[in-house]
């Protein structure tokens, strides 16, 4: 049984980063390598704090994991030094932990209880714990291939090899179907392979997983765009069900700003994917920060992604704009999100490594160098308001205009929906005014057979999301093709 005062005798840690020179020298993952038995004895102190509520919000609920994952279960048995269970815990809920364990901004912690007082010294470090126990199960090797055993006779296409496609590949290919997941890219994993830096995810953990997959009976095929090189006609005629899990790709752009055009001026995508692959061995990189002034346009998840990677380039002075002022910031000693999540500061690893940040600014223009080149960026104080209907407004707030340098800009505003595709074209389906997919309850579009999932059906989110969803659309598709089923669907069409 958890120890109920554990939080009180162990203070939170969320590991150990790797200096920040060393950081900017090398493209590898931020927090350094613990050595064992350092590592666990660490890691069992953090799962020791959690005290196994009664009703654990951590896993459940609209706030907790969409996973399910059993949080207070495995932060036992790591307690007390049961490995090999608390893996088979965490894989029962979910497929990938060690890509949430990494990536995911663990909403698990912001529902934590030990989030509600200042004096509990802060939410459980969940998110260490799930990435410890995928990280030991691999090097003990007791990740295991799960071959079906079994064969329904049916074939699924998956389109789209990100986190919900990978996901729903491996559910339904160990629930006896034949799958196949087509990428259109030269490498799989989507945005896990080509969105997300090195230095949050080494890609060897994304490769090591698609060998289980492929183990287990999945089939991939790269450099293939379905609608184009497989046209949907031989799609349907091959393939009982597919799903789409085809992301929400879609770049949100500023085209009305004056100087958009200029050389220089990019999409965040446009610099991260090039950068991406320069870290797979793919030569040098299309859209480079070395030596010049970065301005990132944009304070989230991408941003930070853009403002990582531009150090690691050399970059001489990086920007990071936003038009919302700062926020409270949580001080090392208060890491609790109550009572002003979401209001909080949220701290990337990449903002230690140098940049500015600039408060409720928004670009009034980019200015070009004479050339057709930009060299600055005008900025104006605003404030974000919204109007009676809820639509959100930027008001200027006063006529002085800032001139920053800048050789490199970079939008990372957000992303509109799924790109144009002559799929979704020929399979006869609309966007919604997100831009991205509807489905109905069992996440069957208006094309019957034919499933969504992820970003291509809740919009950019969470990889936790994506997993969830991916996990839930095999549940429907195995319904669909067989009529009942025992896979798990954690979450719901929204
Ligand atoms: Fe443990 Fe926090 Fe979950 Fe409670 S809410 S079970 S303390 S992780």
């Amino acid at each position: 049984m958890a120890d109920p005062n554990g939080f009180l005798k162990h203070t939170r840690s969320d590991g150990t980063k790797r200096p920040v020179d060393d950081r900017l020298g090398d493209w590898a993952e931020v927090y350094a390598a613990i050595e064992q038995p350092k590592r666990d004895n660490e890691v069992r102190t953090q799962a020791a704090r959690c005290m196994d509520c009664g009703i654990p919000f951590c896993h459940s609920g609209s706030a907790g994991c969409p996973l399910g994952n059993l949080i207070p279960e495995w932060n036992d048995l790591v307690r007390r030094g049961d490995w090999e269970q608390a893996s088979e815990r965490l894989h029962a809920t979910n497929n990938f932990p060690e890509f949430t364990g990494r990536l995911c901004p663990a909403p698990c912690e912001a529902a934590c209880v030990l989030s509600i007082s200042h004096d509990s010294g802060g939410a459980v470090a969940i998110k260490r714990v799930e990435q410890a126990i995928a990280d030991v199960a691999w090097e003990s090797g007791t990740v295991q291939t799960l071959p079906s055993g079994i064969s329904t006779g049916k074939k699924v296409a998956v389109v789209g090899s990100g986190p919900a496609g990978l996901a729903a590949a491996q559910q339904l290919t160990r629930a006896g179907h034949e799958v196949t997941v087509f990428e259109r890219d030269d490498r799989l994993g989507g945005l896990l392979r080509y969105g997300i830096p090195e230095f949050k995810m080494e890609k060897q953990v994304l490769d090591r997983r698609l060998a289980q997959l492929r183990a287990e009976g999945t089939r991939f095929i790269t450099n293939c765009e379905v609608g184009v090189d497989l046209p949907v006609e031989k799609l349907r005629e091959e393939f009982d069900a597919v799903v789409l899990a085809v992301g929400a790709l879609r770049g949100r752009d500023t085209p009305e700003t004056p100087g958009r055009q200029l050389r220089g001026v990019h999409l965040a995508m446009e610099h991260l994917v090039p950068a991406n692959k320069f870290c797979e061995g793919d030569g040098p990189t299309t859209i480079d920060a070395a030596g010049k002034n970065v301005v990132i346009i944009g304070g989230g998840d991408t941003g930070a992604d853009c403002l990582g990677t531009a150090h690691r380039q050399g970059a001489v002075a990086v920007y990071q704009l936003d038009q919302y002022p700062q926020p409270p910031t949580v001080r090392d000693d208060d890491r609790s999100p109550w009572p002003t999540w979401p209001w909080v500061l949220r701290s990337y690893a990449a903002h230690e490594e140098g940049g500015e940040r600039l408060y409720a600014v928004a670009v009034e223009s980019f200015v070009d160098d004479g050339s057709g080149q930009v060299r600055a960026v005008r900025l104006r104080k605003v404030r974000v308001e919204r109007d009676a209907s809820g639509r959100r407004r930027v008001v200027p707030q006063s006529e002085e205009v800032e001139e920053i340098p800048c050789d490199l800009a970079l939008l990372a505003i957000g992303f509109e929906g799924v790109e144009h595709m002559r799929l979704l074209d020929d399979l006869g389906l609309a966007l919604t005014p997100r831009g991205t997919l509807s489905c109905g309850t069992d996440w069957q579009t208006s094309s019957p057979g034919v499933f969504v999932c992820g970003d291509a059906h809740r919009g950019a989110s969470l990889v936790v999301w994506a997993i969830a969803e991916g996990r839930s659309v095999a549940n429907a598709v195995d319904t669909y093709l067989t009529g009942a089923s025992d896979l798990p669907s954690p979450v719901h069409p929204t």
